[in-house]
Order: structure tokens, then C-alpha cells, then sequence
């Protein structure tokens, strides 16, 4: 008995992975098409400057609608991409987009904002990222200063040329901000070598400060060790007004997340925060 019962679990355990894994081909499978077929599309979520309460930025957000598999989380996808190395061609996308809508929100008249993209780690080590940056902010006609990068701790642990090519990054004017600071592995003094501007603290921790008083030592020495370099501090994730006001109390000065907004899309960002009469 124990050993049909065994033997069924196992028999379970291989249809789910097999499931899974078909599922990840498919995804794989389909993301040049999608790409053709127009099925990605951006989002923005805004950021905002607690002391003044004023829209600073937007988070671009990929998003993909599968004509087939519906709606696809990027968290789902963006590792597969990865990969498959399509993460390029998703990243490019992305990129273009962003810096094209960012410098058309400009040329609407608005007071202009900053546009933080998603980099991952292979986009960084593989392409030649600061010519496609060059070429998209070109494109668009953006200035560089309006463009951040949004990079992990695993492209900083990554490769040796990773300080180079943060150092000729910012040499153009580009902000680079360090994404879910705090759950990598790296050490901290890079913070010392990489010309960073901003430290993302990660929305796991966040989520937490007013349940876990581990979590919330952690966000009070992240924000003051960032204070302490010169660095901004920008608190994802913030759902709650305690979890502002804990926030504000230790003197973050940026955060996003669902109390503000959630990613949105462009023709909502203009209605909430551009004012923009006509399009
Ligand atoms: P991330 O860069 O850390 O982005 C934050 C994620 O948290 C986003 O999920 C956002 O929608 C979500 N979020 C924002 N505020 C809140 C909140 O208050 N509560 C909760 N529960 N969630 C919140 P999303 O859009 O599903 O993206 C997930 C991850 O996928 C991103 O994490 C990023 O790592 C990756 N990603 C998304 N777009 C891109 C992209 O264009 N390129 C790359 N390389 N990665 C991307
Ligand atoms: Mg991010
Ligand atoms: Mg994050
Ligand atoms: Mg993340």
C-alpha cells in the first residue's frame, strides 16, 4: 500500500513537471511572435518624493497579453527570456518604448520626469548596452539625464567589466539605481567602487516593517546607510499608509507601490499626473 501510494505520488510529481515544462517551451517558443505580433506593451508606475508628494518618475513595466495563454507575468517570463537570450530583444523593446513615451509626455508640455528601466543581467553582460541605450535615447531625442537603470545585485557580482560599463553609463548622464537592494549576496562595498545613485529597497521588506522587527531594523539601517553614502533611497512596494508614515519617520526620501498607484497605463498617467488636454 505505502508503495502504490509512493508510486503514485511519483507518477503525479512527473505529469506536474512535465506540465511545467511544456509550458516554459511554449513561453519560450513564443516570445519572438509575440514580439511581431505586438503582444508587449509597457506600463508605468509612478514614484514619488515623500517631501514634496510630487510624481518624480515612473517605473517601466513590461507586460504581455499571449493570444493563446492570456496575460503572462513578467516574473514568469523575464527568466525564461533570459535564458532563451530573447531578454534582449524584450529589453530593446522596452527601452524604445519607454525613452520614446517619456520624451512625448516632454514634448506635451509637462514638467518633465525621469523613466526607470528594468536591466537584467544578461542584457548587461551580453549586449552592447550603452550603444543600444545610445541609440534608443537618439531615437526618441531624450536626453540621457531623464533615463535610470534599473540594475541587480547579480549584475554587480557578475563580471569585472561591470564597473566600466556602469562608469561610461553614467558618464552620459544615465541614473543607475540598485534593484531589490538587500536580497542579493554581494558585498557591500561595492557601493564604494559603482558610480550608483539610488538604492531600491526591495518590497519584501516593506511589505514586513510593521510585522517583523528584524525586517524594519533592516529598511531604518538600509535608509540611513544610503543617507550616510549620499545615496537616494526609494521604498517599493508601499500598500499602506502605517507603511509610509514608518517610512517618512525614518527619513525615506522616495517610494512607489499600490497605496500611490499601480503600473499604469500611459494614457492613465497623463489623465492622473500630466494634465495633458490633448492628445
Ligand atoms: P521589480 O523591478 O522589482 O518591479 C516591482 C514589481 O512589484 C512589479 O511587478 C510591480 O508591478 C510590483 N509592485 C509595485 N508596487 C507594488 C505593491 O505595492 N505591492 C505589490 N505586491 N507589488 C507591487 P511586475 O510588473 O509583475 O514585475 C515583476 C518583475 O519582473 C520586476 O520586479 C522585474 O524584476 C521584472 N520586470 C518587469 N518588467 C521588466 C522589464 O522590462 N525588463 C526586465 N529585465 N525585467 C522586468
Ligand atoms: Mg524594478
Ligand atoms: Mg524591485
Ligand atoms: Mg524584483
Amino acid at each position: 500500500r505505502v508503495k502504490e501510494e509512493g508510486k503514485n505520488n511519483f507518477q503525479f510529481f512527473t505529469s506536474e513537471m512535465n506540465e511545467l515544462i511544456a509550458r516554459k517551451s511554449k513561453i519560450a517558443m513564443s516570445i519572438r511572435k509575440g514580439l511581431e505580433l505586438n503582444e508587449f506593451s509597457v506600463h508605468y508606475q509612478p514614484q514619488f518624493d515623500l517631501e514634496t508628494e510630487k510624481i518624480i518618475g515612473v517605473e517601466a513595466l513590461v507586460r504581455w497579453h499571449h493570444a493563446k495563454l492570456g496575460t503572462i507575468s513578467p516574473a514568469e517570463f523575464i527568466p525564461i527570456a533570459e535564458e532563451s537570450g530573447m531578454i534582449l530583444r524584450i529589453g530593446e523593446f522596452v527601452l524604445r518604448t519607454a525613452c520614446q513615451q517619456t520624451k512625448d509626455w516632454q514634448d506635451a508640455g509637462v514638467e518633465p520626469f525621469r523613466v526607470a528601466v528594468n536591466i537584467s543581467a544578461r542584457q548587461f553582460s551580453q549586449g552592447n548596452i550603452a550603444e543600444v541605450i545610445t541609440l534608443a535615447l537618439d531615437d526618441a531625442g531624450l536626453a540621457p539625464e531623464f533615463l535610470e537603470l534599473e540594475l541587480t545585485e547579480s549584475i554587480i557580482q557578475g563580471a569585472t567589466s561591470a564597473i566600466s560599463k556602469m562608469q561610461q553609463l553614467k558618464a552620459m548622464g544615465i541614473h543607475l539605481s540598485i534593484d531589490d537592494f538587500g536580497t542579493g549576496y554581494s558585498s557591500l562595498s561595492y557601493l564604494k567602487l559603482f558610480p550608483i545613485d539610488t538604492l531600491k529597497i526591495d518590497q519584501h521588506f516593506t511589505r514586513n516593517i510593521l510585522i517583523d522587527s528584524k525586517d524594519a531594523a533592516l529598511v531604518d539601517t538600509i535608509i540611513q546607510m544610503a543617507r550616510n553614502l549620499g545615496l537616494n533611497v526609494i521604498a517599493e512596494g508601499v500598500e499602506t499608509l502605517e507603511q509610509l508614515t514608518f517610512l517618512k519617520a525614518r527619513r525615506c526620501n522616495q517610494a512607489q507601490g499600490y497605496y500611490f498607484q499601480k503600473p499604469l497605463l500611459p494614457e492613465k498617467i497623463e489623465e492622473l499626473y500630466l494634465k495633458v488636454k490633448t492628445r
